[in-house]
């Protein structure tokens, strides 16, 4: 199945498969990641990929990282 994901999917199935949101590997979160190169969009940590203008991923990141 080739789907064209939009950014917003994508990011969604990144979370759903648990996957770092900066590197988009699993076995960690974005907060533990050593990825050194930002989101060439706004410098954020997170994969250029997954970057959305109108979704700010970093305010969504930090309910991740309590349990
Ligand atoms: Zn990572
Ligand atoms: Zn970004």
């Amino acid at each position: 199945m080739k789907l064209k994901l939009s950014t917003e999917n994508r990011y969604i199935r990144t979370k759903e498969l648990k996957l770092c949101l900066h590197c988009l590997k699993g076995g960690h979160f974005v907060s533990k990641c050593r990825q050194k190169s930002l989101c060439k969009k706004c410098s954020g940590k997170h994969n250029t990929l997954l970057h959305h203008e109108a979704t700010k991923l970093d305010e969504n990141l930090k309910g991740l990282g309590s349990s």
